[in-house]
């Protein structure tokens, strides 16, 4: 019922050149990839290649960032509307690089997830608990401060179109990958929480991605949880065979 999504998450790595070349090599790998959407978020100067070169596939393009309104005096920002205009379709929210460098907050999530469905992008709207936090016995509590502020406060409506991504802090970028277990415990929480707020309906669903060191060795193990509706793949999505087997799992 839940189509499965695989996103792929560049943060600040590649040049248009090397985005061409990972094209090349990616799409004939998943081009047979039925039954999932797969998409990639490059950073924005690889963006033209990337829709260029993703045209007419099974692939679909995403920003990592967008800035609330449509245009201004916002010197390096870029809109939903701009993303939209040469062809995005989802863009990362809330990611928590975005979160701990950046300073972004529960409001800017809200307003930049409100700004991306104003402009008919998909945002993948980024929660997760930091290590110490898990440690604690924090989690849900994090997780909630993160629903209620970022996502409780959409319509009904707006809420439909959302992805909502789970990735623990302590497993991006470091190899420690949650154990399935311990993923869909925190994706069924979520789930509840939505349940909560917007019914049994949108809790059934929507989708939630797991994402924190996925591989090609250790995805089907976190895809086999029903909760876990797919992945956002940081390290893993740079290289095409790796992010195929991903997205092939
Ligand atoms: C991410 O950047 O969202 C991510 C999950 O990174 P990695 O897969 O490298 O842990």
């Amino acid at each position: 019922m839940r189509t499965p999504l695989l996103a792929g998450n560049w943060k600040m790595y590649k040049t248009p050149q090397e985005t061409q070349a990972f094209f090349d090599a990616f799409l004939p790998l998943v081009a047979g990839a039925a039954g999932r959407d797969a998409a990639i978020c490059p950073p924005y100067i690889d963006l033209a290649v990337a829709l260029a070169a993703a045209a007419g596939s099974n692939v679909g393009i995403g920003a990592q960032n967008l800035a609330a309104g449509k245009e201004g005096a916002m010197t390096g920002e870029i809109s939903g509307h701009m993303l939209k205009t040469i062809g995005c379709k989802y863009v990362l929210v809330g990611h928590s690089e975005r979160r701990q460098f950046f300073g972004e907050n529960e409001a800017g999530v809200l307003s930049k997830t409100q700004a991306a469905l104003e402009y008919g992008l998909t945002p993948i709207v980024c929660v997760g608990e930091l290590l110490a936090q898990r440690e604690s016995g924090s989690t849900e509590a994090v997780l909630k401060q993160q629903f209620d502020g970022g996502m409780a406060p959409l319509s009904a409506e707006q809420f439909a179109k959302i992805v909502i991504a789970y990735e623990p802090v302590w497993a991006i970028g470091t190899g420690k990958v949650a154990t399935p277990e311990q993923a869909a415990e925190a994706h069924a929480y979520i789930r509840g929480l939505v349940a909560e707020k917007f019914g049994n309906a949108q809790a059934l669903a929507i989708r939630i991605l797991y994402g924190g060191s996925v591989k090609p060795d250790n995805v089907a193990g976190l895809m086999s949880k029903g909760d876990i509706d797919g992945a956002l793949v940081g390290g893993a999505s740079l290289d095409p065979k790796s992010f195929a087997a991903i997205v092939n799992f």
